[in-house]
């Protein structure tokens, strides 16, 4: 397999590729041969992001709000004009919102939370399942949720519950989509240092790895944007050909762990 482009000739949408694990995974569907279309609302990062990745032209930008569905049905069919099929689609925009506790919830933040996170997803699933139906293209569509879609504790109310949606959207579409031979899976990463995690934990890069790598059970690696990025490669190939409605967790086994239980069971045994 070494050196083998695993999406040769695929076209490919990326939401949230101006930044972290979008786009780590730019670069890297881009550097297996795929045509990436990084769909963003950082328009001067988005642009920056795609010249930066060769040959020029592999990689585009739209601006695109996921917020408002006909933005996204614009951004699928820019890449179906542009390349003339769409065999991938990366769900992957989100933001956490306000980290305030349940007792001080704030309606218009649960709001906002939902409309990137669920509603953008739905939209892209949506819009992105029609035009490979369409064009009868057996696609792979992945959705980024995240540790917080498993387990509470990690996040925020109003991400923990948009999180735990994707999930459920993920499982419906697959079922849906299914007799068109297009998969859906997800990929849920644990703590990664990109701009949402920082901003939301309001600690430094290197802060928010110490605290992941403390919190892992796996003790060695360092998670980073490009772990996330592999596992939506791994998801978007042929490798994963008869994978749909899976949710790949990339946690170094922290959702598989009762932190507190196996701490104190650790204490009373020593
Ligand atoms: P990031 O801030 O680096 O990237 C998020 C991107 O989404 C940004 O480029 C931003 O401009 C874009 N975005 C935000 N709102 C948008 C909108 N309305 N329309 C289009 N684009 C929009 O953060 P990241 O960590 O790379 O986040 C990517 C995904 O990973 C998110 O869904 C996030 O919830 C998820 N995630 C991140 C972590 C983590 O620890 N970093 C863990 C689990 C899940």
């Amino acid at each position: 397999m070494a050196g083998k482009l695993r999406l040769e000739g695929k076209v490919a949408v990326i939401t949230g590729g101006a930044s972290g694990i979008g786009e780590a995974t730019a670069r890297l569907f881009a550097a297996h041969g795929a045509a990436v279309v990084i769909a963003d609302i950082q328009d001067s990062l988005g642009c920056s992001v795609a010249a930066s990745i060769s040959p020029p032209g592999r990689c585009t930008f739209v601006r695109c709000d996921v917020r408002d569905e006909l933005q996204i049905a614009a951004a699928v069919d820019h890449a179906v004009k542009t390349h003339g099929r769409l065999d991938v689609m990366f769900s992957n925009a989100g933001i956490v919102g306000s980290v305030a506790g349940f007792l001080d919830l704030d309606m218009a933040n649960l709001d906002a939370v939902l409309a990137v996170n669920v509603r953008g997803t739905a939209a892209a699933i949506k819009h992105a399942g029609r035009a490979m139906a369409a064009t009868g293209t057996p696609g792979s569509i992945i959705c980024t949720a995240s540790v917080a879609a498993l387990q509470a504790g990690f996040a925020p109310a109003a991400y923990t519950a948009a999180k735990h949606a994707i999930v459920g959207l993920v499982k419906s579409a697959a079922k849906e989509l299914g007799k068109n031979g297009v998969r859906v899976n997800c990929v849920s990463p644990y703590g990664v240092a990109t701009p949402l995690a920082c901003e939301g934990m309001r600690l430094p890069p290197e802060k928010v790895e110490e605290l992941s790598c403390a919190c892992s059970s796996l003790k060695g690696p360092v998670l980073k944007a490009e772990d996330v990025a592999a596992a939506a490669l791994f998801l978007a190939s042929g490798e994963s050909a008869f994978v749909s409605g899976h949710n790949l967790v990339v946690d170094g086994a922290v959702t598989m762990v009762n932190g507190t239980a196996a701490r104190i069971i650790e204490e009373l045994a020593t």
